[in-house]
């Protein structure tokens, strides 16, 4: 145990961000240099409020199935290398969950029933973080090579878990993206203000050494690498493709000029902000904003918008506003629905600029005389007996020059790959996978939101790691690589 009296003389603290007024003339992460470094010098003490529960839930509530209480002890006793040994027994990556997860963790932290939880996410980034900065995270090249070849279609969270377990077991793996760079939604999709990309360059880095090849720049399923091709080169395949087909909303106006998509805005702002130049590039400067959506990827188009000179930025959401505490029907240890404030509308609040308005339902777009949007026509509504029942006379117009849709996504594409390989689809139209994460085609595995749906990076992980542990066994009779508990065998998930 860490601190036997830890969690009775300490509360809970975490970093302070870095000024509104300064971090939104810049696209750095909100924390000072950078979170872990922002956080070491509390993170002793805060480490020390973990009880070293008899069950501990933390556990059930990653998704990981980080040895949470380990770490939060060795942290304590000021032994980092154990910490880190220990954190990347079964994370790959804490530095984009310690980033970017929701914590789930937290929610079922057993402090949590009647104090505030011990800040798990925190002690992890700032592991991983000091790690990096002690050089501790160094490749892990393996002993011997099978001589059988994995080829992992997509480099997101998901493909890049599964590429590095299987390139340590001695797989010869080659890792093909579509995109310019490697990374997946954390290349492109999530801003530099959450997770700057030298972290993840910095990983990549680290793989290479490792042995894993990365293509970047090939649409598997076109000409140059059909999915007939993929499998007769490689002795396993898989597909970590992503949820890319995105959500519409066919109202009427849809096709004036103005409206876009979440994931055509963010990519063109993240390669800006990284000093590349785009063509035509779809900004926010000086524009009303209506982003559609209250999501992760909403936040992360408020956020870019406040950065880009906004005069202004509404976010609709349909669902009523979530209460500031969990509510009776989701108690602890599940990860419950409440008001939740990221550092985005912290910004957006003090900047003056925007605001989150529930319980909305977009019937029009309204358009100028040159086909672009000029305001939105809403109408109140309530979720009744299944549906949304709009709220009599409460229509009325917002202005709006640019509107963003962040209302989530379908599912992986279905044309080219999934097509080619033919591979079922389930009943939602995400890629068919058994409890092994095997496909209806022979060979071919299935990790992460392809599988699952969208859904978060620390899922994307626990897959692509459970994944490969698959693959290895379909490869060669058996496995020692870990893998974390198979997601349809856990009672906790979000
Ligand atoms: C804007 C945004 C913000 C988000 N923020 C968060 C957050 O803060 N925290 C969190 O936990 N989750 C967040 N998420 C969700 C999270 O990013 C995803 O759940 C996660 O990235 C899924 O990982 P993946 O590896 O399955 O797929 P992805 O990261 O989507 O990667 C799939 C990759 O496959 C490539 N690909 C597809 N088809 C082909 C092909 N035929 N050939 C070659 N390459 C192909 C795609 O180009 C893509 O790069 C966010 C999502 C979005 C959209
Ligand atoms: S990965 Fe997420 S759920 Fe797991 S310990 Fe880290 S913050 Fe918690």
């Amino acid at each position: 145990m860490a601190d036997p009296r830890g969690f009775l003389k300490t509360g809970r603290e975490v970093a302070e961000r870095r000024p509104v007024e300064e971090r939104i003339q810049d696209w750095h992460e909100v924390y000072p240099g950078s979170a872990g470094r922002a956080l070491l010098p509390i993170i002793t003490e805060q480490a020390g409020r973990c009880m070293d529960c008899g069950i501990p839930f933390c556990h059930q509530g990653c998704p990981l199935g980080n040895i949470i209480p380990e770490w939060n002890d060795l942290v304590w006793r000021d032994d980092w290398e154990g910490a880190i040994e220990r954190l990347h027994a079964t994370n790959n990556f804490p530095e984009f969950t310690g980033r970017l997860c929701p914590a789930p963790c937290e929610t079922a932290c057993v402090l949590g029933i009647n104090q505030d939880p011990v800040t798990i996410k925190n002690v992890e980034v700032t592991i991983i973080d000091k790690a990096w900065d002690s050089g501790l995270v160094r490749p892990q090249p393996p002993e011997w090579l099978s001589g059988r070849t994995v080829a992992v279609v997509g480099s997101g969270p998901a493909g890049l878990a599964a590429a590095q377990q299987l390139t340590r077991a001695g797989h010869t793996v080659a890792v093909y993206e579509r995109a310019d760079k490697i990374g997946g939604l954390l290349r492109y999709g999530i801003p530099e203000f959450k997770m700057e990309k030298q972290h993840l360059d910095k990983r990549l880095e680290q793989m290479r050494r490792e042995g894993t090849v990365f293509r970047a720049g090939v649409q598997v399923g076109e000409d140059q690498l059909t999915g007939e091709k993929l499998r007769e080169r490689y002795d396993a395949v898989v597909l970590a493709i992503g949820a890319t087909a995105a959500r519409d909303l066919p109202a009427p106006g849809r096709e004036l000029g103005g409206i876009h998509q979440a994931m055509e805005f963010l990519p063109q702002a993240n390669r800006v902000a990284l000093g590349q130049e785009v063509e035509g590039q779809i900004t926010a400067t000086g524009k009303n904003v209506v982003i559609i959506g209250g999501g992760d990827t909403g936040a992360d188009c408020l956020g870019t918008s406040t950065r880009q000179g906004a005069a202004s930025i509404t976010q609709l959401e349909i669902m009523a506003e979530p209460p500031e505490v969990r509510p009776a029907n989701q108690p602890w240890p599940t990860y419950p629905m409440v008001f939740r404030v990221s550092s985005a509308h912290e910004e957006a609040a003090e900047a003056d600029l925007g605001s989150r308005v529930y319980g909305v339902s977009t019937k029009e777009f309204l358009g100028d005389e040159d086909g672009n949007v000029r305001a939105l026509r809403l109408v109140d509504v309530r979720f009744e007996n299944g549906t949304f029942a709009e709220v009599e006379g409460s229509e009325r117009e917002i202005p709006a020059e640019l509107v963003l849709f962040a209302m989530g996504f379908t599912g992986p594409e279905r044309a080219g790959l999934v097509e080619q390989l033919g591979v079922d689809l389930d009943e939602r139209g995400n890629v068919a996978r058994d409890a092994s994460y095997r496909s209806s085609v022979d060979g071919v595995f299935v990790a992460g939101d392809a599988g699952r749906g969208q859904s978060l990076i620390v899922w994307a992980i626990a897959e692509g790691r459970a994944a490969a542990a698959a693959v290895d066994r379909f490869l060669t009779g058996s496995t020692t690589l870990p893998a974390p508990i198979l997601p349809t065998e856990r009672p906790l998930v979000v």
